[in-house]
Formats: structure tokens, C-alpha cells, sequence
């Protein structure tokens, strides 16, 4: 059993201050493997205050000594890289093949984009040739509050950490309660990387507690968050009254426009992408719009892949796709799944209960639905787990109103052979990315959405412009720089 208890406030690990111990269960088995604390008011005034006293300094220090410790962040993380890989395995139930590869992968992958993107980036600008003692300066925004979910745990608190430590920003970090595993691994990290004292701070806890504490006080000057639309709504209000900043990246219904000259792969292609994670990802391609000369092909392609597909321990090698999270994501998983066939949707793979044999753990079969409407809870609603909906369409003008009847509005995703057809429909699609014919975003590709996804922008330039506050001065000497 691992015991984690302590919080990460000015360079040091401290007990929380008042016992409030918290069982963390692994999906793979049910069962307790590890106990947290949940932090309260004083904890997240320390860390705050920890942090507000660091801005001091670190908002003042170079950009070259902030590249290099992310740096060395970047290479303590490589040597923990199993570390993490066990952890995220453990605590949210990613086999650990695609936990080593994707999950740990991920943040590397984030950590090296933001070196690159920093390396050009000016954080001293002139307003123009017109102007040669106006100077444009990008602060640091202050005080972060970072408040990430369980699904990528690495992913998303690289994409806010690395750039809030890159543009002088000072942060608390409170990582999902359901998966703070990873998280502690990370902020020892921090620490081996030499971090000075109250740069980086973690405090455990839950939404009503620490990351209410969060978004409602008064010395933490943005909080960026990655959860749900509901918990952004929550944060939002709550934030509202100390006017602070709120960076939103929240869930997605996104759709995968196949059109009749897609190619041959873009249905297993989209159906295994729709599975990964076991489907707990926001950019999820969860609604497959099928145009009618591919349909029936498609439906029996896209029930091939679900039947096919493994469930299993995350504690198996292998590419077999493993438990949803906890009680509550299967509970709601299987009420969606319920909502489809009452509806009326016709079930061709997977549907309610566990997978035959298993009685134990959070396992969900991989589940496809066809003749979906778009009006229906299961094409509307942010399922969260490995079901797929497959929607029929005729028109290119209609696969843009249906992918766009959504309140979500992060990535969507365009199959054709035909280019101008792909970038017409591309610049119709009211979502924050478009990903085509298989193609993944590019490094420095900023990830985001519109809507209800959210207001965000991660990852490259765009990334670290999220941290950063405009100061616009004249009067500037341009020649003592
Ligand atoms: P969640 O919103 O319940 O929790 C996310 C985090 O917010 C946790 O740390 C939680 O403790 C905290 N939280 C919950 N309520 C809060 C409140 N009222 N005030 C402050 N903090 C609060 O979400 P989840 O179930 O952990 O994660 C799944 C959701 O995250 C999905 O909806 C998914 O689409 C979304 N997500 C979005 C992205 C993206 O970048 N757009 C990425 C991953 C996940």
C-alpha cells in the first residue's frame, strides 16, 4: 500500500494541517492502493502564499535559466519515466504498454514542443517602426491555480506547468484526488530538478475543497483548468469575484465525417481512435458521421473492431484497452449505454454489464451503436467511455450541421481523398481542431476548443501566450535594451 500524505509547499514535503486521510482505488481490481491527503483552507493559503512570495523573484529571472530548468525537468522526467508509467497505470487504469508509450510519452512530447516554442519566443517586443520608444513586454500572469482531471494525468499537467515555469509564473498544482499518483511522482521531479523553493507547490484535494479554494482566492491570479464543463462552469462563477483568469479546457463530442471517397482505413482508424484511453479522452472522435454509400460497410467494420478489441488489467502487457476509472464514470457509462437502446439506437457490439468472465474492476465493453439520430442523450451527451455512435448523413452541407449541433466544440475529424473538400469543410467546423485523413496535429499545434470545450489554448507559442499579460510602455530607451 502507498502512503502519500504530504503536500509539496516551498520546497519542502509538509503534513497536511489538519488529518483528512483519502483512499485512492485501482480501477484494474477495486481494491485501496494508495492513501492521500485532502488538503483545507490552511494548506492551500500555504501553498498560495508560498507562491505569491516566489513570484517575487522567479517572474524576474531570464528566459535562458527558466529553458534551463525545464531542461532539467525534461531529463529528471525521462529518468522517471517508469515511475510514472506505474503510477498512471495504477491509479487510473491505462495498460501499462500504452501507459509507457502514450501517457508517460505524452508529456515528454509536450516538455520538448515547449523548449522548441521558447527558444524564438520574444518576450520583449517593439510596437513597430513607427513607434522605436514603444516596447511591448509579456509578464508573467502571476499566481497560477492548476486544477487537472485523471484521464491524461502527464499530459495535463506538463501542458500547464512546463509553460507556467517558462514565462515566470509561480503555481499550486492540485491534481485529480482519483489520480494524484502520478502527480506526487512529478512534483519530486520538480524537486530533483532543482526548482527554487515555492515556484512549483501541490496540494491535494477534492472540488469542493482545495480547487474551490483555488479558483476563489484572492492571491492566485489565473487558474487553469482541464475537467469537466460542469466543474468550468463552477470555477467560473466562483473566480468571478477576485476578476481572475480562467483558462478552460473541458469536453468534447467531437465527429468523424467519413465521406464516401474516405479511404479504405478510415473506419478501423476511427473506431480504435474512439476506444483509446478507453475512451476517456475529450478529443475522442465519438460520433462517426458516415456518408450513406460507405454506411452499412462501416457499421459492420466499426462493430469488428469493438468485438475484437481486448479488455483487461492495466497491470497486463499487451494492447488491450483496460478499465474506466472508477464506480461513478461506469455507473454513468452504462446509464448512457441504456439511454441508447431506450432511444432506440441499434446496439451491433458490446452493451451493458461487464465484459463475459469478469465480475470485478471497472471494466466496460467496447460498445457500438448505429442508426443514431443526432437528437439522442448518446449523440449529445460526453459518454467518457469506449462507445461508439454511428450517424448517417447525404450531404457534405449536411455532415457540417450535424457535427456542428453540438454544445461541445473541441476537435472533429474530416475523411476524403478530395482536398478542396476537406479544407471547405475544415473552415466550416465550429470546433478548436480539425484533424484529417488520419493526420495528427503537428508539434506546437496549440489544443483547444470553442464553446462549451472551453477557452484555452495548450501546447507551443499559443501555450505560453496563455501565461503571459500584455504590457504595453512608452517612453522606452531602445538603446540600453
Ligand atoms: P472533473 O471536472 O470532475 O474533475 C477535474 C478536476 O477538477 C479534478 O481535479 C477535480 O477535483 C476538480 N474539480 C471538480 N469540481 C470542481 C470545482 N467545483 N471547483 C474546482 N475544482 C473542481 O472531471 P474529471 O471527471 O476528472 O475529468 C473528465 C473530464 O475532463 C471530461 O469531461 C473530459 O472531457 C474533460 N477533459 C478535457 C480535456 C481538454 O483538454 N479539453 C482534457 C482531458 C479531460
Amino acid at each position: 500500500m502507498i502512503e502519500k500524505r504530504q503536500f509539496y509547499i516551498d520546497g519542502v514535503w509538509v503534513d497536511a494541517a489538519k488529518p483528512n486521510d483519502f483512499n485512492v482505488l485501482n480501477p484494474s481490481t477495486e481494491d485501496v492502493c494508495a492513501v492521500i491527503s485532502l488538503g483545507g483552507q490552511a494548506d492551500t493559503d500555504a501553498a498560495v502564499a508560498a507562491a505569491k512570495r516566489a513570484f517575487a523573484t522567479w517572474s524576474q529571472v531570464p528566459k535562458a535559466e527558466r529553458m534551463a530548468l525545464v531542461e532539467r525537468i525534461a531529463e529528471e522526467y525521462g529518468k522517471r519515466a517508469e515511475d510514472l508509467a506505474q503510477a498512471m497505470s495504477l491509479e487510473m487504469g491505462a495498460p501499462i504498454d500504452m501507459a509507457r508509450s502514450q501517457q508517460v510519452g505524452a508529456g515528454i512530447w509536450h516538455i520538448q514542443n515547449f523548449l522548441t516554442a521558447l527558444k524564438d519566443f520574444e518576450f520583449d517586443r517593439p510596437l513597430g517602426d513607427h513607434a522605436p520608444n514603444d516596447r511591448i513586454l509579456l509578464d508573467p500572469v502571476g499566481v497560477v491555480g492548476m486544477i487537472t482531471p485523471w484521464n491524461w494525468p502527464m499530459n495535463q499537467v506538463t501542458l500547464k506547468v512546463i509553460p507556467a515555469i517558462a514565462t515566470g509564473c509561480t503555481m499550486v498544482l492540485k491534481p485529480s484526488e482519483i489520480a494524484p499518483l502520478s502527480s506526487l511522482v512529478f512534483a519530486e521531479i520538480m524537486e530533483a530538478a532543482g526548482t527554487p523553493p515555492g515556484v512549483f507547490n501541490l496540494v491535494n484535494g477534492d472540488g469542493a475543497g482545495v480547487g474551490t479554494q483555488l479558483s476563489g482566492h484572492a492571491d492566485v491570479d489565473m487558474v487553469s483548468f482541464t475537467g469537466s464543463t460542469r466543474a468550468g462552469i463552477a470555477i467560473s462563477k466562483n473566480a468571478a469575484d477576485t476578476l481572475k483568469r480562467v483558462h478552460l479546457e473541458l469536453g468534447g463530442k467531437g465527429a468523424n465525417i467519413i465521406f464516401d471517397d474516405a479511404d479504405d482505413k478510415a473506419v478501423k482508424r476511427g473506431a480504435l481512435h474512439c476506444f483509446n484511453n478507453t475512451g476517456q479522452s475529450c478529443n475522442a472522435p465519438t460520433r462517426m458521421l458516415v456518408q450513406r454509400g460507405r454506411y452499412d460497410a462501416a457499421v459492420e467494420i466499426a462493430a469488428g473492431v469493438a468485438e475484437a478489441m481486448a479488455v483487461g488489467s492495466a497491470h497486463e502487457s499487451g494492447r488491450h484497452i483496460g478499465p474506466v476509472v472508477s464506480q461513478a464514470q461506469f455507473d454513468k457509462i452504462q446509464d448512457l449505454i441504456q439511454a441508447g437502446m431506450d432511444d432506440g439506437a441499434r446496439l451491433v457490439a458490446g452493451g451493458l454489464g461487464r465484459p463475459e468472465g469478469v465480475n470485478r474492476g471497472y471494466y466496460v465493453r467496447p460498445t457500438v451503436f448505429a442508426d443514431v439520430s443526432n437528437d439522442m442523450t448518446i449523440a449529445q451527451q460526453e459518454i467518457f467511455g469506449p462507445v461508439l455512435s454511428i450517424l448517417p448523413f447525404d450531404t457534405e452541407e449536411e455532415a457540417i450541421a450535424i457535427a456542428n449541433d453540438t454544445p461541445y466544440g473541441l476537435t472533429n475529424y474530416v475523411q476524403s481523398q478530395d482536398g478542396a473538400r476537406r479544407n471547405r469543410v475544415a473552415r466550416q467546423l465550429r470546433s478548436g481542431m480539425v484533424e484529417m485523413n488520419g493526420q495528427s496535429r503537428a508539434a506546437g499545434s496549440p489544443f483547444g476548443g470553442v464553446k462549451q470545450s472551453g477557452n484555452g489554448r495548450e501546447g507551443g507559442t499559443w501555450g505560453l501566450e496563455d501565461f503571459l499579460e500584455v504590457k504595453a510602455v512608452s517612453g522606452w530607451d531602445p538603446e540600453q535594451g
